[in-house]
């Protein structure tokens, strides 16, 4: 397949494989934490970790969207499709969420609720046009990725005068996120997170740029390689991450030239910047509340604001008890120092995020890494 075998080719593996290894200080260790579930996800399938030398660890970070939505987000979705009586369209992921009692939106569906999965926000337009007499919500999520789509859905709906449709906006920002994890009291307090560099995520960067990285990696002094999603790209960034690291720099990288660029899609974020703007604070999942790291959507766009448009119940909403989430989506703890792992909690029946989408660190390490000693190290999927 052109432009995806090259990146997985075994003897080019192989070949960046010795490299890191011949390069790596064997006095010290490496701690690079993947902010993109992609990541994630691409290490395990692809047994990348199996690769590295002993002293080179992956850290899994907060970058998979379903992960680090906060449980009341979705119980506040959960309310428009039960108490509002509207048709709640979102992506397939979003719906096997728990949420604070331990339901989900198929379980809301099965017990009436109009909720309705779709691939992409024409689907929910679509939906909208074909139910004039009903309000349609389309509960959006994601990175600076999913952001332009949410935003074209909302400028399509206005040109075309639709009244019933709106969006429950819950879309969030990459650096902020990764300002937190650098600065945040609770893991300077443990003490436990090592993070000696990022591997930058691949789709946000395509939208932003490698531009907004330059300041934390200036700040705080942490190299940032911008990464492509297949097993080489990720090799090649550790590769140059360990160069970094190696000889003291602290740099923006881009080791994914063939999709980022330093500025980005000038269009994309022309799209978002007019019809979204920043939220003062919101809440992650797991990371708590972040100043400037979500959006919202601009008093021009009012009328296609759910929140503005449905009266939403302030309720307390509970992570599931004993689920570590917070802990993994921080890097403070890996999946299999949850308790609940793989005993209680598993893909089929999830207690916590982590382990309801593939990108989510739990998922990835049940499907990919949890007979990690019993295979040997290989290239091809695991499945
Ligand atoms: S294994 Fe399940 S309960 Fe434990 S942290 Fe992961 S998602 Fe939460």
């Amino acid at each position: 397949m052109k432009y995806v075998d090259e990146y997985r080719d075994q003897e080019l593996a192989r070949t960046v494989a010795a490299a890191i290894a011949a390069e790596v200080d064997h006095g010290r260790s490496y701690h690079f934490m993947e902010f993109c579930g992609g990541h994630t996800h691409a290490i395990f399938r692809y047994g990348v970790q199996d690769l590295m030398p002993e002293n080179v660890h992956f850290v899994h970070g907060p970058g998979c969207p379903v992960c680090v939505l906060p449980v009341s987000r979705l119980d506040d979705a959960v309310e428009l499709a039960e108490r509002h009586g509207v048709i709640l369209c979102t992506y397939g992921d979003m719906m096997r969420v728990p949420d604070t009692k331990q339901r989900n939106l198929i379980r809301a569906k099965a017990d009436g609720a109009d909720v309705r999965m779709v691939y992409s926000t024409l689907d929910a337009l679509r939906i909208a046009r074909e139910n004039p007499d009903r309000q349609v919500v389309f509960f959006a999520i994601g990175f600076e990725t999913t952001t332009p789509p949410t935003a074209a859905a909302l400028k399509a709906a206005e040109a075309e005068g639709l009244k019933n449709f709106s969006v429950f906006c819950n879309h969030v920002l990459t650096p902020p996120a990764i300002s937190h994890i650098l600065q945040s009291p609770e893991v300077r307090d443990l003490g436990i997170v090592k993070i000696d560099g990022f591997l930058g995520p691949s789709h946000v960067s395509s939208v932003i740029g490698s531009r907004p990285y330059e300041f934390f990696a200036e700040e705080f002094q942490k190299p940032i390689v911008i990464a492509g999603f297949e097993p080489l790209d990720v090799m090649q960034s550790v590769l140059m991450l360990i160069r970094q690291v190696n000889e003291g720099r602290h740099e923006v990288e881009n080791e994914y030239i063939r999709v980022v660029t330093e500025e980005g899609n000038f269009k994309a974020q022309a799209l978002v910047s007019e019809v979204f703007e920043l939220r003062k604070s919101f809440a992650w999942r797991g990371l708590g509340i972040i100043p400037k790291s979500a959006l919202r959507v601009r008093d021009a766009y009012a009328d296609f604001d759910a929140e503005k448009r449905f009266e939403l119940s302030v309720k307390a909403s509970r992570e599931a008890k004993s689920c570590e989430c917070p802990s993994i989506l921080r890097g403070v703890k890996k999946p299999t120092d949850c308790k609940l792992f793989a005993t209680v909690c598993t893909p089929q029946n999830p207690i916590g995020s982590c382990m309801v989408s593939p990108e989510g660190a739990c998922a990835a390490y049940w499907t990919y890494g949890r007979f990690r000693e019993q295979q040997p190290s290989k290239l091809e999927p695991a499945e």
